[in-house]
């Protein structure tokens, strides 16, 4: 039963140029290393970030499109939530331990923007691989 399930789920398999042969490929990097480094899901080479959290618009050494993946929000908004928990706790931590002065606080600055731009990178890389090896798109209606 889950076999033809599975069968049916890999024959609606959306038309995307560019990934039809997204998977099992010689090159291709494990998530981690990809998440990690940057790396292109295809071909692995160090490709997937033109600036320090802005993905390239295509790998510049097989020219995967990475436009195609709509990594979208989904990162930010766990970070939200996980790294704003963080450092409340740390800071309400630090505050009823040791009750500093106010501009010890500022110690959090820049673990904040750390850990923020660190996980938006981490994030959108893992979702972009995974969005590249399991072929997931845009819901669309037939034509
Ligand atoms: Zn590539």
């Amino acid at each position: 039963m889950s076999g033809a399930a599975g069968a049916r789920r890999s024959t609606a398999k959306p038309q995307v140029t560019d990934t039809s042969d997204n998977r099992g490929g010689e090159g291709e990097p494990s998530l981690a290393a990809a998440s990690l480094s940057g790396l292109c899901p295809r071909c692995g080479a160090k490709s997937l970030f033109d600036g320090v959290v802005k993905l390239a618009p295509r790998c510049r050494a097989c020219e995967l499109d990475y436009d195609q993946f709509n990594v979208g929000d989904g990162p930010a908004a766990f970070l939200i939530l996980i790294i704003g928990a963080v450092i409340a706790i740390g800071a309400i931590w630090l505050e009823l331990s040791f009750s500093p002065p106010f501009f010890v606080h500022l110690v959090w600055l820049p673990i904040l923007i750390g850990l923020t731009l660190g996980g938006l990178r981490l994030g959108k890389a893992a979702l972009l691989v995974q969005e590249y090896r399991t072929g997931a798109r845009e819901g669309r209606l037939k034509e």
